[in-house]
């Protein structure tokens, strides 16, 4: 497979990403074309405009109104398309996606046509660029736990059935304040006996500790925790995830960006946790809307803490033992890795 040689040594870094989620990802002049065909004007002239944020939840409006140009199999096919074309020239390799369907269910969208959509996306990007890319199914948690449940199950259905094998994991994003995580305890629940693998967003938000850490680990069951940086305040909890291998996915910028959570990236803990003995990730979250891509997520790190080229590549080659991949992809995505 002949991956596309980006000009940027960084962007050549060859990457995994585990915390993206797709509606993220649509480039600007997709979003005015496909809110024009929905019929739901923006605005603004440039969703550029869109993108300032002081709150997750400001955020959060915005992500809504971009998921809500969303509407066929082939809007779905063109973003998830898009998407890892556009990673693929940052270095991206590798992918376990997010995609969050509880607006589009409401709205009466049927998840196998969704399921199929971003299939189909992902199938035709990765016969172009050699990228390849799995699916997280992705609970709103603004829509309560009852969808939450809702979604794992039909998921669960549509994979019995042979439509949904892209789809490995089961995640839960969207906001963290006046939620309890403990009530999404069935979804996680059925998803663990559906045999999907499971992930959190967890300790993201301002205002949020390391409480919901402990909830998505000890009663969700999650296998991974997005973002998690609040762990920093709980040095045991701190040990404890470290010493049970459970890694984070790590979104720095986005956590300036969006979350508002650190001033500038050099406040954020990433290296540090990494240091603490905790398998991190870095990733991206939602690119597109903070005019953003992976091989900048790395260059700004670098520059953020004084890491070089080799240094870079070491981390982000490490991200690979917190894939969802088997061994012998494992060992083969290294490989691979380590050619490059
Ligand atoms: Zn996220």
């Amino acid at each position: 497979m002949t991956y596309p040689v980006p000009g940027n040594p960084i962007d050549r870094i060859p990457k995994v990403e585990l915390h993206c989620h797709v509606e993220g990802t649509v480039r600007p002049s997709t979003v005015v074309e496909l809110a024009r065909k929905a019929g739901r004007p923006l605005p603004v002239d440039d969703p550029a405009d869109l993108y300032r944020y002081d709150s997750l939840d400001s955020f959060l409006s915005i992500f809504w109104l971009v998921q809500e140009t969303l509407v066929t199999r082939d809007d779905w096919a063109r973003i998830a398309y898009e998407s890892l074309v556009d990673a693929s020239g940052h270095g991206l390799r590798y992918r376990e996606m997010f995609f969050t369907p509880a607006r589009h269910l409401a709205a009466g969208q049927d998840l196998a046509g969704i399921v199929a959509g971003l299939t189909d996306g992902i199938e035709a990007a990765e016969a172009e660029t050699g990228v390849r890319c799995r699916l997280i199914a992705d609970i709103d948690r603004a829509y309560g736990p009852a969808a939450g449940l809702e979604l794992v199950e039909w998921i669960g259905e549509l994979r019995r059935a042979g439509r949904a094998e892209r789809v490995i994991g089961i995640g839960a994003d969207s906001t963290e304040l006046g939620v309890d995580l403990r009530a999404f305890e069935p979804a996680f629940a059925a998803a663990r006996w559906l045999g999907f693998r499971r992930t959190c967003h967890a300790g993201e938000a301002v205002g949020v500790g390391p409480d919901n850490i402990r909830v998505a680990l000890d009663v969700l069951g999650a296998e991974r925790i997005d973002h998690g940086v609040a762990i920093a305040e709980d040095p045991a909890l701190v040990r404890e995830v470290a010493a049970r291998g459970v890694p984070l996915t790590v979104c720095p910028l986005s956590n300036v960006v969006i979350a508002n959570r650190y001033r500038q990236l050099s406040d954020h803990p990433l290296l540090a946790l990494r240091d603490a003995g905790l398998l991190v990730t870095v990733n991206t979250d939602d690119p597109a809307m903070m005019e953003h891509d992976l091989g900048r997520e790395y260059r700004l790190l670098g520059e953020a803490f004084d890491l070089d080229l080799e240094a870079l590549g070491r981390l982000a080659r490490e991200g690979i033992d917190s894939t969802w991949l088997d061994d012998s992809e494992r060992r083969s995505l290294r490989a691979e890795f380590d050619r490059a």
